[in-house]
């Protein structure tokens, strides 16, 4: 099941006072398009208060079932379609934390990826790689060598510092719970915050090394 966001819906239509889009669009679990999918064939299902319909993608003609739980209306109803493929990959919100030049690199990217042109991912994903890493090294010592400029930032730009600075961060956050202290207890905000740093600690330790080898690996076996 995928959720229909209400933006994505483009007409509403009521089936025994249960709202259930008459039109949305949405990307096509067979096909992976963006298509405008018109719902047919309703069925009131009054026990769950629920409406369930078929659409078929006007790109491939595939089936797709909808369901609306919509009694309250348009505003509050949740839509749900099935199958559940297809769906895009969505960029990381990370507008704020890299510069401009580099944010629109990593969403056409993104962009190349959605359309299942590969081939233009990757050369995108080498790009997006360079700018990241010539971004690390001092200005006017930029190397265009990929795998150079990667080696250069590993020998002469501490690494390790932002993951000491989470970790300290992390502790102190820790320590002001353990210790209970009515005026300094976490708030939702630095919960979240605490929460946000551990998942970068696990991603930077774990996750990172274990999907490098994942490529090596895949790499080695086209080769
Ligand atoms: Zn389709």
């Amino acid at each position: 099941m995928r959720k229909i966001t209400n933006n994505q819906v483009r007409k509403w239509t009521k089936v025994n006072n249960v709202a259930i889009p008459a039109s949305f669009s949405a990307w096509c679990p067979h096909c992976s398009e963006k298509v405008t999918f018109n719902t047919i064939n309703h069925l009131h299902d009054p026990q769950r208060a629920c409406v369930s319909a078929s659409c078929y993608c006007p790109g491939c003609s595939h089936h797709v079932s909808i369901w609306s739980l919509g009694a309250h209306g348009p505003e509050s109803a949740e839509v749900f379609i099935h199958p559940n493929t297809g769906e895009p990959h969505s960029p990381k919100d990370i507008a704020l934390v890299i510069s401009e030049p580099l944010y629109r690199s990593y969403t056409s990217t993104v962009d190349a990826y959605n359309s299942g042109n590969y081939a233009a991912t990757a050369v995108c994903c080498r790009r997006t790689l360079e700018g990241i890493f010539q971004g690390l090294l001092p200005e006017g010592q930029q190397i265009h060598n990929l795998a150079r400029a990667i080696t250069e930032v590993a020998e002469s730009v501490d690494l390790s510092e932002p993951i000491r600075n989470l970790a300290d961060v992390l502790r102190q956050g820790g320590n002001i719970g353990a210790h209970f202290n009515m005026e300094k207890e976490p708030d939702e905000k630095m919960a979240f915050q605490m929460l946000t740093l551990l998942e970068n600690i696990i991603d930077f330790l774990h996750v990172l090394p274990e999907e490098i080898s994942s490529l090596e690996q895949l790499l080695d076996s086209k080769a």
